[in-house]
């Protein structure tokens, strides 16, 4: 079973303790060497209570990275706007989503991912929900947003196609084990 099929059928708790394990076994993996000496690093312990490793040679003590992602369902007269990738997930429909930029608050990033990939405005946000999401280093976090104003205007490098869809009326879209399958299917 993969970790994806594990978040779907497990609780909060199991779903946590295999993402700190799969989030920790990677960082093992990927990150040898001190960025600051060039010390090499000992392994976390990826069982223990601590997740920090500290550098033997200056003493500076990392933590794993952990990167922050919006993630978004916009709402229009009781339709959600999915949207359909150009380079990822190209057969499915999912919520528009990115990475929160340096400086930037989450409302920020949300906003401007909006804006920047399909050219509208939304108004109302609030928080939905946060998924740890360690493929490689997410943390999804989630919200809702009502369609304020503007036209449709697709940015074609990231998206191919954007539509408004009814409950009962949903394109191919992510499973369940995503925060996106529960911000899609948690209409209002
Ligand atoms: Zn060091």
């Amino acid at each position: 079973m993969n970790l994806r099929e594990y978040f779907a059928s497990h609780g909060a708790e199991d779903n946590y303790q295999a993402a700190r394990r799969e989030a920790l076994n990677r960082w093992n993996e990927q990150v040898r060497y001190c960025c600051a000496c060039g010390g090499e690093l000992p392994l976390a312990d990826v069982e223990g209570a601590e997740a920090q490793r500290v550098c033997g040679s200056c003493g500076k003590v990392h933590f794993p990275r952990i990167e922050p992602c919006v993630i978004v369902r916009i709402q229009r007269e009781g339709k959600i706007l999915l949207a359909r990738h150009v380079q990822r997930n190209t057969d499915i429909y999912a919520c528009i989503a990115g990475f929160v930029e340096a400086g930037e608050s989450a409302e920020h990033a949300l906003q401007r991912e909006i804006r920047e990939e399909i050219g509208i405005e939304v108004k109302n946000i609030r928080y939905f929900g946060s998924q740890s999401w360690p493929f490689p280093d997410q943390l999804m976090l989630a919200f809702v947003a009502d369609y304020a104003g503007g036209e449709i205007r697709i940015q074609k490098e990231e998206l191919q196609e954007v539509g408004w869809f009814a409950p009962d009326d949903l394109p191919a879209h992510p499973r369940p084990g995503s925060i996106s399958y529960e911000l899609i299917h948690a209409y209002e």
